[in-house]
C-alpha cells in the first residue's frame, strides 16, 4: 500500500462486505454494495487498476440454524442464497470481477494457508474455555446458537454479538444466563479446549495502522477506543460441523470460526479473477502480498467497503491476521451508516421492507436508486428512504438537472445541426469548468466520497443548463449562426464529460447516452481523460435519460408497503430484526469533517404548520450533573434542572464533550419526548445538539431554566 494520491501505479482491490447467504435482499442491505461499485468504478475512471471483488459468507451459526429450520442441509440452503445474490447484485449494475463464496475450493485453501501461517508464526496457542452445552440435546451452542445476557450492557444477546445493545463481539463463555436458541433449554457450560489467535500482541501495530488508514473516520476512531480499553485474544475455532475445518491435527473436530474466513474471501476471490484474466491482467499476489512485485513491493491499495456495524473485524482481526502473514495491509475503510425507512429501521420479520427484487419489479431503473443510496447523505451518516424522497431526488436532480440539461441540448444539436456542430474547439471557459467537474471526482475518490462523485455531476449539469440558457442558442441560431454553433458544440462537450463522469453513478444511463452521442466503444472503458477530448458528434435523436416518477406512483407503493406490514404484524409480532437497522446511538465521529459542506443534508420540502411546531415542548435547561453509565461507551446520564422540575436525561455525549465541563451548561431540551430506557436508566426527555460531534444547543442571554422555546 502507498499514500500517494489515488490513482497509483499499484493494482487496487476494492472489496464489499460478504453477505450472509441467509436471506432475502432489501435496498438497505444494496448501500454497501452500490458504494463499493460506485468507488470501484471512479478508480478505474481515473487509471487505476481495480479489480471489485465480493462473495457470499456461507458459514456461521446464522447459517446453520436457519438451514436446520428449514430442514436442509447447510450447504444446499447456503448455496441456494448465493445464486440468488449472484444474480441480485448486477440487476443493479453492481457488477463483480469475482463473485465467490466462501465454502469454495479456493478459500477452503486459502483459509488453511493463512492459519498455518498465523501459527507458524507463533500467533495461536490453546486454551481451555467454558462452552455453552446443550444436556438435553447432547450439543455444543456457538454464537447464534445460544441466547442471554449481555456482560458489559445487559441487554439480551444473541451468540457472538451485542446486536440489540453495546454491539460489542463476545467471545464464547461471556454470555450469561445462556439458553440453546433451539430448544429453549438452560444450557451448562462445559469446558474445551480451543485455539486462540493472539491479537493483544498487536496492540501497537494497531495503533499506528489506524494512523495510516484512510477512509471514513467512524473506522478509526471506533477501534482507536477498542484498543485503549485493551485488546483480547480472538478465539478462532467453533464445536460445529458446518464451517472450515481447522487445518492439520484437529482431535477435537473444530472449524474455524466464520469471522476468520470470511475476509479470506476477499483474497480469495481476488485469486479467482487473476486466475480467470491471468495475472498479466490482474496479480492478485502483487496486490495481496508484500514484497512479490518489483514495481511495487509494498502491495497494492487494499479499500474495504462495509456496514459500521462490522469496523471491528475489518479495523482490529483482519488486519492483525494480515499483518501476522505478510499480507498487504488495508489502505482504506470505508464504513457506512445504516438505511431506514420512513424514518425506522428495516425489518425482515415485519415485512417492512422495499425488497430489492420489488423494486426492479415495480419497472424501476437500477441507476435512480444508485443515485439515491450513493449521494443522499455523507457515507458514514445513515439515509433514509422513502418513496416520496426517492421521488423528489429522482424528479428534480436526475430528470430537472441532468436529463433536463442533456436532453435540451442534444436535441437542438441533432435538428439544427444533424449532429455536433463541425470544427470548432470548446470554448475555454467550459473546457475549464469541464477539467474543475473532473478535479472534483478525483478529489472525491481521495477523499473516499462516493456522495461528492454525484455531486461534482450534478453541479457540472447545472452549469450547462445555466450556460445553454445565459446564451440562447435558440436566438443566436439566426443572429449570429457561428456563436450559435460555438455554444452547442460547448453544450455536446458537456454532455460527454457527464457521460465519462457520472458513469459509476449511473453506469447503464451513461452508456445509453455514449451511444447518443455518437461516441465510440463503449463509456465503462474510458478513463477521464475521454471527458476532455472532442466529442464525436455523431449523434442519434436523444430520448429523455431519466423518467419523472408521479405521485400517484408514490401513493401506491405506500399503499403497498403498509397493506404488507399490517399482514406481517398481524400473523407475527417477533421482534427479530436485521442488519439494515436504524442507527443505536453509537456514531462516534469525532473528527471535524462535518463542517464540510458535502455533508450537509438537503432542507426538508415538507412544511409543518405553527401548531404542529407548539406540539414540541421546547425549555431551557441547566446540566446539573454528568456521570457515565456502566457498559454504554458513549452515554451519559444528566441531571437537567428545568426550573419546575429536575429531570433524568440520557444522551450520547461522552465521547464527544469533556464530561466534567458539561455541570452547569445551559441546554436545550425537548421536555415531552416520549420516555426510554437506556441500558437500564429511563430517559425523560431529550437534550438537542447539532451534528454528528454533538454541538450542544444553548441560549444567548440570561433564559433561566424552565424558559420556553417560541
Ligand atoms: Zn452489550
Amino acid at each position: 500500500m502507498s499514500h500517494d494520491d489515488l490513482p497509483t501505479d499499484s493494482p487496487a482491490v476494492v472489496t464489499c462486505g460478504l453477505p450472509y447467504a441467509n436471506g432475502d435482499l432489501h435496498i438497505g442491505h444494496l448501500r454497501t454494495y452500490v458504494g463499493g461499485d460506485v468507488f470501484a468504478r471512479a478508480l478505474e475512471r481515473l487509471g487505476q487498476r481495480t479489480a471489485f471483488v465480493s462473495g457470499s459468507d456461507m458459514h456461521g451459526t446464522p447459517v446453520a440454524v436457519n438451514a436446520e429450520q428449514a430442514g436442509v442441509s447447510p450447504e444446499t440452503f447456503a448455496l441456494d442464497w448465493h445464486e440468488q445474490y449472484a444474480e441480485t447484485f448486477p440487476k443493479f449494475n453492481v457488477v463483480f470481477d469475482n463473485y465467490g463464496h466462501t465454502h469454495d475450493e479456493t478459500n477452503t485453501e486459502m483459509t488453511q494457508r493463512f492459519v498455518r501461517g498465523m501459527e507458524d508464526a507463533g500467533h495461536v496457542y490453546e486454551k481451555e474455555i467454558m462452552v455453552a452445552y446443550d444436556p438435553d440435546g447432547d450439543q455444543f451452542l456457538p454464537d447464534r446458537y445460544v441466547e442471554g445476557t449481555c456482560p458489559y450492557c445487559g441487554t439480551h444477546a444473541r451468540g457472538d454479538e451485542c446486536d440489540e445493545g453495546c454491539q460489542r463481539h463476545l467471545e464464547p463463555g461471556e454470555i450469561e444466563d445462556p439458553v440453546s436458541a433451539i430448544t429453549g433449554n438452560p444450557a451448562e457450560y462445559h469446558e474445551r479446549t480451543h485455539k486462540f489467535f493472539a491479537v493483544s500482541e498487536f496492540a501497537d501495530y494497531l495503533s499506528d495502522f489506524l494512523d495510516r488508514l484512510e477512509g471514513t473516520s467512524n473506522a478509526r476512531n471506533q477501534p482507536r477506543e477498542w484498543i485503549k480499553q485493551g485488546l483480547q485474544d480472538w478465539c478462532i475455532t467453533r464445536d460445529m460441523d458446518w464451517g472450515i475445518d481447522y487445518p492439520g491435527e484437529n482431535p477435537q473436530d473444530l472449524v474455524l470460526y466464520v469471522w476468520v474466513d470470511a475476509p479470506i474471501e476477499y483474497v480469495s476471490s481476488t485469486r479467482q479473477y487473476s486466475d480467470r484474466v491471468g495475472s498479466d491482467v490482474f496479480d492478485w499476489e502483487a496486490a495481496w502480498k508484500e514484497g512479490v512485485s518489483e514495481d511495487h513491493p509494498e502491495g497494492g491499495e487494499i479499500v474495504h467497503v462495509i456496514g459500521r456495524d462490522i469496523i471491528q473485524h475489518h479495523t482490529i482481526f483482519w488486519p492483525a491476521m494480515l499483518e501476522a502473514t505478510g499480507h498487504t495491509e488495508p489502505r482504506a475503510v470505508m464504513a457506512s451508516g445504516f438505511v431506514t425507512l420512513d424514518g425506522k429501521g428495516f425489518s425482515t420479520s415485519r415485512e417492512r421492507a422495499v425488497w430489492a427484487d420489488e423494486y426492479i419489479d415495480e419497472g424501476f431503473h437500477p441507476d435512480p436508486l444508485r443515485h439515491y443510496l450513493a449521494t443522499n447523505g455523507g457515507f458514514q451518516q445513515d439515509v433514509d428512504f422513502s418513496w416520496e424522497k426517492f421521488r423528489d431526488r429522482v424528479n428534480t436532480e436526475l430528470v430537472g438537472t441532468v436529463g433536463n440539461f442533456l436532453y435540451r441540448s442534444l436535441l437542438f444539436a441533432y435538428r439544427n445541426y444533424d449532429g455536433a456542430p463541425e470544427a470548432v474547439i470548446t470554448s475555454e471557459a467550459v473546457a475549464d469548468r469541464i477539467d474543475e467537474a473532473v478535479a472534483d471526482v478525483e478529489a472525491a475518490v481521495n477523499d473516499y466520497s462516493v456522495r461528492a462523485i454525484g455531486d461534482a455531476v450534478v453541479d457540472l449539469a447545472r452549469f450547462g443548463n445555466e450556460y445553454i440558457q445565459r446564451n440562447e442558442p435558440w436566438r443566436l441560431v439566426d443572429e449570429d449562426p457561428d456563436e450559435a454553433a460555438q455554444v452547442i458544440y460547448d453544450c455536446v462537450a458537456i454532455a460527454k464529460a457527464i457521460a465519462v463522469l457520472f458513469e459509476p453513478i449511473a453506469p447503464e444511463k451513461c452508456e445509453r447516452l455514449w451511444d447518443q452521442l455518437g461516441e465510440a466503444g463503449s463509456v465503462h472503458a474510458v478513463t477521464v481523460e475521454a471527458a476532455r477530448e472532442a466529442p464525436a458528434g455523431n449523434l442519434s435523436e436523444p430520448t429523455e435519460l431519466f423518467e419523472k416518477i408521479p405521485d400517484e406512483r408514490v401513493d401506491e407503493l405506500n399503499e403497498k408497503l403498509a397493506e404488507r406490514v399490517a399482514a406481517a404484524e398481524s400473523d407475527d409480532d417477533d421482534d427479530a430484526d436485521d442488519g439494515g437497522n436504524a442507527d443505536d446511538g453509537d456514531d462516534t465521529d469525532d473528527e471535524s469533517d462535518t463542517t464540510d459542506m458535502t455533508d450537509v443534508e438537503p432542507i426538508s420540502d415538507e412544511r409543518i404548520g405553527f401548531e404542529e411546531f407548539q406540539d414540541l415542548d421546547l425549555r431551557v435547561g441547566r446540566i446539573e450533573e454528568a456521570v457515565g453509565i456502566e457498559g454504554a461507551d458513549d452515554l451519559l446520564e444528566l441531571t437537567v434542572d428545568l426550573g419546575v422540575e429536575t429531570r433524568t436525561i440520557v444522551a450520547g455525549l461522552k465521547r464527544l464533550h469533556d464530561v466534567e465541563d458539561l455541570p452547569g451548561a445551559k441546554v436545550i431540551v425537548l421536555a415531552n419526548m416520549e420516555k426510554a430506557e437506556l441500558f437500564g436508566v429511563e430517559s425523560n426527555g431529550m437534550v438537542l445538539a447539532a451534528g454528528e460531534e454533538a454541538d450542544l444547543l444553548t441560549t444567548h442571554e440570561d433564559a433561566g431554566p424552565g424558559t420556553k422555546i417560541r
